[in-house]
């Protein structure tokens, strides 16, 4: 099956682009819950956090890298950074995606 976040990836379909560089792409989440929703993504496929951390770490770093830039940037009060892995993790895309949510206080637990 076709992967939608290889596909965005491609161009193939649009995405509002935050920021990229070689290996890592951020883009606007289509449904953010949050003032700031940023999805960064490896640019090359890997399904989940785990196995982006075995085949690339360089890039699971720099997805954290861009992170914290961007929410420097944007002088972010906090923020979180969440990969959800699996089905009862909550992930929906299997394309290892790191989430981005800041510009509002976040509660803790999650759901
Ligand atoms: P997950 O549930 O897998 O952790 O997160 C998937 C995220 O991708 C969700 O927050 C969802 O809103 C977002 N998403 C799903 N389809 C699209 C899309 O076509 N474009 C963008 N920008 N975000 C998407
Ligand atoms: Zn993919």
């Amino acid at each position: 099956m076709k992967c939608l976040f290889c596909a965005i990836v491609n161009g193939e379909i649009p995405a509002d682009i935050v920021r990229q560089s070689d290996n890592v792409l951020a883009f606007n989440d289509i449904n953010p819950v949050a003032p700031t929703h940023i999805l960064i993504i490896p640019k090359i496929h890997s399904e989940n956090a785990a196995e982006l951390t075995l085949a690339n770490p360089e890039v699971l770093i720099e997805c954290f890298e861009m992170a914290a830039s961007i929410a420097k940037e944007r002088e972010l009060n906090g923020y979180r950074t969440v990969f959800n892995t699996g089905a009862d993790g909550g992930q929906s895309v299997f394309h290892a995606h790191l989430h981005l949510l800041g510009g509002r206080a976040l509660s803790w637990p999650p759901g």
